[in-house]
């Protein structure tokens, strides 16, 4: 508990509050805010605000400042819990994580990318050239995740969309030897489509540059109708350039996604018309160019963007033509297919580097790890279509593991240390991840049961099922099942009550995006290229007509199966948190919109947190570290104590500043139930120091 920076400041610890009420949880965040105190502590988690400015707060001065020291020797930083997490990593061995979490534009890329920075700075001091290289991979990856895998929205001009789990391995010595990344859900559908006053994935803007270079400059200038505005990154093309050939990419390896991209952007361009019966491709040009760059026949190009080939019951291979709207269906779903294997392979092309090679246990002793989670927060929109539904659905879940870690954490603290645990009341979030999860009854199961439907199966039909097998759900309703409710379209909606408040979902498009169908003869076309990069993408363009008879696994099915991995990882490790909060919607540094930060703060579940962290006792601390920092408040303590255990000594200070009825004495630490005679201790200590 950090109280070095006096109370002009606010409370550095949330559990420090008088009370705990939202009035004074708020009042201390926006003082902080105006005070330029963006972090703040509860407990061991801390809470960050937007500055929406530099800080000077990210140097070499405060990394030293940081370094090796505990929580709350200092004023509240990421950089503390970025040392705590190591500490544990370093000292006791454990695998840590820190998860980041919070809305859209409220941080969390730029707080990973400061954890990271900080772990770089502070590991291998003797500079040993293969640990430099590894630090130097793992930080120049985000530069390449970023180009590729973020854009401007209307919301952040640099937002990440999709999800990253980092994992960093440390060998016995604290020193990193290599990584590993697990994306999540890339938001594919903007290839195709962004909304006004955003843009398409920033890999985009930096074709042009790349074609221009020379090789393929006669094909240069591919404007697509998938880009609205055509702005281009000269300065971060050529950062993007830098870090890929820092992380090893090859030349022709680099090449490959340039064309890659440039034949997305093309796609763009085809457009169909309907000529009586049979349909057209306008923009042949176009063709002629994706063929190059693709490393394939334009013929073939032709025919999968016009054909579909099915086996017929009896076996029979036919082709059949599609309409005009299938034809642009098909375009699409190539189009983005294309860019998600672009997006996943250059993240296993970064994973092949990162990888730790060789690494024997008995001769290197244990390899433990710090993941650092950085994943959209809730989203509640104007329209909540099926993306928004996969991500709320991943925030139950890892509110589910916050709830289980931080109490889990404390009863187990609790009952190692010899205290009686005292049971606390809070909202359990499970069933809402049932309401979503359960086999056969959850939505997800009764959408997949939808798409596996033969015949025309619409989403107003699955919303029907819902509607029948959920009708008794407490936290499903729909304008069928609360009739009274104009908000709701009988057709189209149905409601969610979240943890983080009730969110109304579309139904429109869910079939659709849950089946993401891709048709076989796009896959067997990219297979069949002559850039085997390319082709290393398609391996399931392998099969022919007759062998594809699976059904491959739904997207909310393999969304649930690697949310259900990443929090299967994430419970097994020591947990830290980072809880974002965007102060306003203006990206501006002065603006504290107490609404909106209210908000926040109360689905964020930072409230139950305090409570949770305060019903118990608010401080515990090891006897010696608490002699240390405090024994010169006490008469037999100072300089040194003559008692038989450093536990009597404690007691001696205790007893000294009367708060002995506040306290809880355990195997090794001391518990102090109320923040308050912790801050006397911290105020006698200052006033001496
Ligand atoms: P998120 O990942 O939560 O969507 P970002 O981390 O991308 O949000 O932050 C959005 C923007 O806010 C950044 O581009 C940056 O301008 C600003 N920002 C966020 N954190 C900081 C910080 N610690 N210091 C200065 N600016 C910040
Ligand atoms: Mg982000």
């Amino acid at each position: 508990m950090a109280e070095l920076e006096g109370l002009e400041f606010g409370k550095s610890d949330f559990v420090l509050l008088d009370e705990v009420t939202m009035e004074q949880f708020m009042e201390n965040l926006k003082l902080r805010f105006e005070k330029g105190r963006i972090y703040t502590y509860i407990g061991e988690v801390v809470v960050s605000v937007n500055p929406y400015r530099q800080m000077d707060i990210y140097g070499k001065d405060t990394v030293d400042a940081y370094r090796g020291r505990e929580l709350y020797e200092n004023p509240p930083h990421l950089y503390a819990v970025s040392d705590a997490a190591y500490k544990a990593m370093k000292r006791r061995a454990k695998d840590t994580c820190i998860v980041i979490s919070g809305e859209s534009g409220a941080g969390k890329t730029e707080a990973s990318k400061y954890i990271m920075q900080y772990i770089a700075a502070i590991t291998n001091p003797g500079q040993r050239a293969e640990v430099e290289s590894v630090k130097n991979v793992l930080l120049k990856s985000n530069c390449v995740l970023e180009a590729f895998g973020n854009a401007k929205t209307n919301r952040n001009d640099n937002s990440s969309r999709f999800g990253k789990y980092m994992d960093i391995n440390f060998n016995f010595n604290g020193e990193p030897t290599g990584g590993h990344i697990n994306n999540y859900l890339l938001e594919k559908s903007r290839v195709v489509q962004q909304q006004d006053g955003e843009r398409n994935f920033h890999s985009f803007y930096q074709v042009n540059f790349y074609l221009s270079r020379g090789f393929l400059a006669e094909n240069n200038n591919p404007n697509s109708f998938f880009l609205k505005t055509s702005n281009n990154d000269r300065s971060s093309h050529k950062a993007v350039m830098s870090a890929l050939g820092v992380i090893g990419f090859s030349n022709e390896e680099i090449n490959s996604i340039y064309q890659i991209l440039a034949s997305i952007l093309l796609l763009g361009n085809v457009q169909f018309e309907t000529d009586g019966e049979s349909v057209q491709i306008l923009g042949l040009e176009a063709i002629d160019h994706i063929a190059e760059l693709t490393a394939t026949e334009a013929d073939s190009v032709i025919k999968s963007l016009l054909f579909r080939t099915v086996a017929t019951g009896g076996g029979e291979v036919i082709e059949k033509g599609h309409t005009e709207q299938d034809a642009c269906f098909g375009r699409d779903a190539f189009a983005k297919a294309l860019y998600e294997r672009l997006f996943c392979w250059i993240v296993n092309r970064i994973n092949s580097v990162i990888e730790v090679k060789d690494y024997n246990p008995v001769l290197h002793g244990k390899n433990t790890v710090i993941g650092v989670l950085d994943i959209y927060g809730f989203e509640i929109f104007e329209n909540n279509s099926f993306e928004q539904f996969c991500i709320n659905y991943c925030n139950e879940k890892l509110q589910q593991l916050f709830i289980e870690l931080i109490l889990r954490q404390e009863q187990g603290e609790y009952q190692r240390e010899g205290i009686t645990w005292q049971h606390i009341d809070y909202f359990n979030n499970q069933i809402i991840v049932d309401l979503v999860e359960q086999p056969h009854k959850g939505i997800i199961s009764i959408l997949d049961e939808a798409c596996l439907t033969v015949g025309k199966v619409t989403d107003t039909v699955c919303l029907e099922s819902m509607d029948t097998k959920l009708a008794q759900h407490p936290h499903y309703t729909s304008r069928k099942l609360s009739p009274t409710d104009k908000t709701m379209d009988f057709q189209k909606h149905f409601r969610i009550r979240h943890y983080a408040g009730d969110v109304t979902y579309s139904v429109e498009g869910f079939l659709d995006k849950n089946k993401d169908l891709l048709f076989q003869d796009f896959k067997r076309l990219m297979y069949n290229s002559a850039d085997p990069v390319l082709k290393e993408m398609w391996p399931d363009g392998q099969l022919s007509i007759t062998e594809v008879t699976k059904r491959p696994l739904t997207a909310a099915t393999l969304f649930k199966n690697s949310i259900v991995a990443l929090v299967d990882k994430l419970g097994c490790k020591e947990p830290y948190y980072v809880r974002c909060i965007k102060p306003n919607e203006m990206k501006s540094p002065v603006l504290f919109d107490d609404a909106r930060c209210q908000h926040q703060v109360a689905y964020l579940g930072l409230m139950e947190n305090v409570m949770v962290r305060r019903a118990g006792f608010a401080y515990r601390q090891h006897y010696a570290r608490v002699l240390q920092r405090y024994k010169m408040t006490c008469e037999y303590t100072w300089p040194n104590h003559l008692m038989a255990s450093d536990r009597e000594a404690v007691e001696a200070i205790v007893t000294q500043h009367g708060f002995q009825d506040d306290v809880a004495y355990g195997h090794t630490k001391l518990f102090v139930r109320t923040p308050r005679s912790l801050y006397t201790l911290e105020q006698e200590r200052a006033a001496l120091i």
